[in-house]
């Protein structure tokens, strides 16, 4: 079965009515501290589900692999790339851009800025001085802008 193939079978057997997919949506965005608990409260049995499923589509995914392997190895090859420059990034700012005591975090403006933020890493110099907390959030904005572009 190829990947086509496959996806369209899959998408058959679990398909959603349209309205019923708003009401899961409706559901989710109404229930998200309930959920993110009930996941907390379920660490075990999801990761057990997940388990299941991972070896349940082994072949199919075997198959995306090797048919992609190219794409893989590429996307490997950009993955390093880019952390080789993030850790020169990083050290050069360590070392130019000292950050000073008592220095408030320039995103909340009320935490100690303890961290450099970099939004690009081909400017190793440009950083923000923000507190972990906020640094943490700049990080996944980055991140889901930057898989966003490779859209
Ligand atoms: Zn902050």
């Amino acid at each position: 079965m190829n990947k086509k193939e496959y996806m369209k079978a899959y998408y058959k057997k679990h398909k959603e009515k349209p309205k019923e997919k708003e009401r899961i949506k409706k559901y989710r965005e109404n229930h998200k501290e309930e959920m993110k608990k009930w996941r907390a409260e379920h660490k075990e049995k999801l990761k057990a589900y997940y388990k299941k499923w991972k070896k349940e589509h082994k072949g199919y995914m075997k198959e995306w692999g090797e048919t992609n392997k190219g794409l893989i190895n590429e996307y490997e090859k950009k993955r390093r790339i880019n952390q080789k420059k993030e850790l020169k990034a990083r050290n050069l700012a360590r070392y130019h851009i000292p950050i000073p005591k008592g220095y408030l975090c320039e995103v909340c403006d009320k935490e100690l800025a303890t961290q450099r933020h970099h939004k690009d890493y081909d400017k190793p110099l440009a950083v923000d001085l923000v507190c972990q907390k906020c640094h943490t959030k700049l990080d996944k904005i980055k991140n889901k802008l930057n898989t966003w572009e490779k859209k």
